[in-house]
């Protein structure tokens, strides 16, 4: 058996994951957060995993909204999560239109490898959470066990079987008690 060595995290989509997905979140009045996801995130770090947030906002390359409204909703999330102690240790933001091609929109894994150099991670001890294709095939790409949550558009990324996760949770909360289980 192999010690871990390096520092667990878990790397969780947003929109449709920890807050609703209503296309394109660019106003702080218009965030709702998942109900199950404050419980969720108390528990994962208390259990000693880093949290980070990996969001593509392609809402900024298409001129929906700007790069700031993101960060204010950053900071929002910030202040609702942080009341209950929960501290996101960093935000991945890909802003970039699809067409741009560029080198961080997932499906590819380099926020996670990015995060995974500065922060020391253990790869095979982390666990990426999201309700599309993109987000599963992003912790594929980087080597990291994947859930599906059935919130945000996750029941039509189930029905349309284009990666295997493994492991599909109703929501977050239930995504946590299933990495925390059987867990030292
Ligand atoms: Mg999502
Ligand atoms: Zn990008």
């Amino acid at each position: 058996m192999s010690q871990t060595t390096g520092n667990r995290a878990v790397f969780l989509d947003r929109d449709g994951t920890i807050m609703e997905d209503s296309n394109y979140v660019g106003d702080v009045e218009r965030v709702v957060v998942i109900p199950s996801a404050v419980t969720a995130l108390q528990r994962l770090q208390e259990a000693g995993y880093k949290l980070f947030i990996i969001t593509n906002q392609s809402g900024v390359g298409r001129g929906y909204f700007t790069h700031e409204a993101v960060e204010s909703i950053h900071a929002h999330l910030d202040e609702h999560f942080g009341r209950h102690g929960v501290h996101f240790d960093r935000y991945y933001v890909c802003p970039h239109h699809p067409e741009d091609n560029c080198d961080c929109r997932k499906p590819k894994p380099k926020f996670l490898l990015d995060a995974t150099r500065e922060y020391g991670l253990d790869l095979p001890h982390c666990f990426m959470i999201g309700d599309r294709t993109s987000d599963i095939q992003a912790g594929i790409n980087a080597g990291v066990p994947t859930i599906l949550v059935l919130t945000g558009v996750g029941r039509e990324t189930l029905a349309k079987r284009e990666v295997k996760p493994n492991h599909v949770a109703e929501d977050i909360g239930a995504a946590a008690v299933w990495i925390l289980k059987d867990k030292p």
